[in-house]
């Protein structure tokens, strides 16, 4: 079909401007507002700061103002009785002085602004028309006009807005043209669309039909319409982005097995009785059960971790690795950082002193012979436990008998890598099937000949706790634990804002809690765009403090530093030979002082809500009563404001990571972009439509378990309807 409106110049522009190719592109191309045209403005009303808004009247006359060669600015005066507007035109003015006339009526649509003392609407958009009764008051004076009286007939109650580039702009491939080219194909359409959605879900669910919502969402008639519209496309949007995942996990778990852990051995049990210096919590021991059932379940474990900062999931993490050990496998706990990478190491190797377990680190620090040899000893099988940083392990490491993997402090870690991860799994598995590993009663079996295929346990660990309806998505195909409990004896971190000008009165606070024997970190933020200022702000910053604290030693720690400077830098301080630790960043995930109690953050408005949270996350280790202290300038915006105000609020770490993912937006939140997962979204909102997440996945569920291998008859129409969405979407082909 053709669609009039459409040559080859805007085909391109659709096409390299927006993605819109096809027909159903265009009308998945949803308008991003819509414009209330029923309400109409007088003159007197209007003021430079509203939205857009309609008035109707005449123009009185026409004025032309040269503006160099071959340009002019036209003006027409405009009223409707009760004020004089102008309708400028800095382009295309010829065209309206030829064809707006004065005297009659015309509906003027644009947004109002004020120049020189007098209300102007800048290329606006006029329609003539019918306007039942516009009262013949512009000459007389009198405001007697009222708004209700103007009953006209625009095509439209509702008008809808598309975004489009600059360069579509350019080109006259304005929102309204856009506007133009959806109604057209609408009104050429004569069959329905095409439905995508089982009736059954329809009829359950109560949505709207895919032909009526995707003709309403372009054209409502009506709000009430309109929001039905939406919640449809969006239902159908999220419940094909959860039938993705759901049957994407459901493949796996029919492809792919888990080793059987089911030996508790030696390594486990001396930890646990000789080594471990406290009890475990009670959520501890839960989240232990659910990952010991999962490892011994012989279907491969894919479990996220949540658990607030300083909840304990290292341990929970060492105990699981110290199962797998026990069975004969290794196991991998991969950092997003080489700092925190470290600090496992250091943790590991502390709990499991005099221990027979081989724990050894993989970063990009470690190199030359070093590395090989670690390489080698993981190859043979004599390394047991391996600490690195993702990076390292994703591209080079090979092990004799992987069976654990776990994915630290994970928000860059979406399905899709995950889903890379294990096929890197499989290959290890496939490659290593002749190795026979002793004492291990594991089967491997080879998946070309169509029989389950064993591959890695996985458990991914996060500190800032996902909201569910996002968690549903971006980890969709994932179990959850939760650890919802601190250890014992912590006092809630009492957090205060205070401005740069209290500074000194900061201090002498910082200077009580470092009598009473306490320690102290200060962080300066840290602007990716410029290293340099950052680290000039940094040095400034440290010798501003040096100079306040004369009495106390400081340590300064930041990125750009050799890691042996920096790493000496911490050990000052985490030994209490220093006592404040001034540092960008790079303690966000890492280090572990139980005596600091008291975070400092300077600029705090710069943090973004996750950041604070695991920086503040540093203290309230001990038992001592913690502060963390936000120092901002007197003036914040209004986001920041908020931010601020959840922070003083609340240390409870699913309230902050909602609070974000609304302030934010999931498209903005770290991870999302690069997760693999379907977060280009065209309407539905991870943030706003939570319900609608949950009823999504709730169908999807529903269908998969009745027709895990997608061949009932019944479905047919969403499994096909899915393929077309894989092919299309690239970041959905990633799951496959
Ligand atoms: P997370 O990784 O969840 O932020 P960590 O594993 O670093 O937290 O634990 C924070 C601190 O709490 C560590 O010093 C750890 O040794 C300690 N810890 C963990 N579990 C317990 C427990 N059950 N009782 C007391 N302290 C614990
Ligand atoms: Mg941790």
């Amino acid at each position: 079909m053709y669609l009039p409106g459409v040559g080859p110049n805007r085909k391109k522009l659709l096409k390299e401007e927006l993605g819109i190719e096809t027909f159903g592109d265009l009308l998945e191309y949803y308008p991003y507002k819509y414009v209330d045209r029923s309400k109409v403005y007088e003159i007197r009303e209007l003021t430079g700061d509203m939205p857009f808004v309609q008035v109707v009247g005449r123009i009185l006359s026409f004025e032309t103002f040269d503006m160099g060669p071959r340009r002019e600015r036209v003006v027409a005066h405009f009223t409707d009785g009760t004020g004089i507007m102008d309708l400028v035109w800095f382009n295309g003015g010829k065209y309206a002085k030829q064809n707006y006339k004065t005297g009659q009526d015309y509906l003027v649509f644009g947004r109002p602004s004020v120049f020189n003392n007098r209300i102007q609407v800048q290329h606006p958009e006029i329609e003539s028309g019918v306007f039942a009764t516009v009262p013949d008051n512009s000459k007389s004076g009198t405001a007697a006009a009222n708004s209700s009286l103007f009953t006209f007939h625009s095509s439209l109650k509702m008008q809808p807005y598309y975004n489009t580039t600059e360069k579509m702009k350019k080109y006259g491939l304005t929102s309204k043209a856009v506007e133009r080219l959806t109604r057209t194909l609408l009104e050429k359409l004569k069959e329905p669309l095409p439905e995508t959605v089982t009736s059954d879900v329809l009829s359950s669910r109560h949505l709207m039909g895919r032909d009526e919502a995707l003709r309403t969402i372009h054209y409502p008639q009506d709000t009430r319409k309109l929001e039905q519209a939406r919640v449809r496309l969006k239902f159908e949007e999220l419940f094909f982005v959860q039938l993705n995942i759901l049957r994407y996990a459901s493949d796996q778990r029919r492809k792919f097995g888990g080793y059987v852990f089911n030996r508790i051995g030696d390594a486990f049990n001396t930890f646990f009785h000789r080594n471990l210096p406290f009890e475990l919590t009670r959520a501890q021991k839960r989240v232990m059960h659910e990952i010991r059932a999962d490892m011994c379940s012989g279907r491969q474990m894919n479990r996220l971790l949540q658990g607030d900062v300083g909840s304990g999931k290292t341990l929970v993490a060492l105990m699981a690795m110290l199962i797998a050990v026990d069975n004969g496998f290794q196991a991998c706990i991969m950092a997003p950082t080489e700092i925190l990478a470290e600090q496992h190491l250091q943790t590991i190797q502390q709990f499991l002193h005099g221990m027979n377990v081989r724990v050894e680190l993989l970063t990009g620090i470690v190199k030359g012979k070093r590395r090989k040899e670690v390489l080698d000893a993981l190859q043979e099988g004599t390394v047991q436990i391996l600490v690195g940083t993702h990076a390292v392990i994703e591209d080079t490491v090979q092990f004799r008998q992987l069976g654990l993997v776990i994915v630290d402090e994970q928000h860059r870690f979406g399905v899709a890598q995950r889903a890379r991860l294990w096929r890197k799994g499989s290959e290890r598995v496939v490659k290593g099937s002749e190795v026979v590993v002793k004492g291990s009663e594991r089967e491997v079996k080879g998946s070309e000949r169509g029989v389950t295929l064993s591959i890695p346990h996985v458990l991914v660990m996060t500190a800032t706790p996902i909201p569910r309806t996002l968690a549903m998505t971006l980890y969709g195909d994932l179990d959850v634990s939760v650890i919802d409990e601190l250890p014992p004896g912590r006092k809630p971190i009492r957090t205060t804002h205070v401005f740069e000008s209290r500074m000194t009165s900061l201090y002498d606070g910082i200077r009580r809690q470092i009598r009473e024997g306490r320690q102290v970190y200060i962080v300066f933020p840290l602007i990716e765009e410029s290293e340099k200022i950052d680290l000039k702000n940094l040095e400034q910053g440290f010798e501003v403090l040096v100079q306040a604290f004369p009495e106390f030693r400081l340590s300064k720690v930041h990125g750009r530093m050799k890691p042996a400077e920096k790493e000496e830098e911490m050990r000052r301080f985490v030994i209490g030979e220093t006592q404040i630790l001034v540092a960008t960043t790079v303690i966000e995930v890492g280090v572990n002082v139980p005596n600091a109690s008291v975070m400092v953050i300077l600029d705090a408005q710069r943090f973004g809500l996750s950041q604070l949270h695991q920086l503040r996350g540093r203290v309230g280790r001990g038992a001592d009563q913690s502060f963390c202290i936000l120092v901002t300038p007197y003036k914040l915006s209004d986001d920041t404001r908020k931010r601020i105000d959840i922070m003083c609020e609340t240390n409870d770490g699913f309230r902050i990571a909602e609070a974000d993912l609304k302030l934010r937006g999931p498209g903005d939140l770290e991870g999302t972009q690069q997760s693999g997962m379907a977060f280009d979204l065209k309407i539905a909102d991870i943030a706003r439509d939570g319900q609608l997440v949950q009823m999504a996945r709730d169908e999807a569920q529903r269908i998969i378990a009745e027709d895990p291998q997608c061949q009932s008859e019944t479905y047919q129409r969403l499994w096909n309807r899915l393929r077309e969405l894989r092919k299309t979407n690239i970041n959905w082909g990633v799951i496959s």
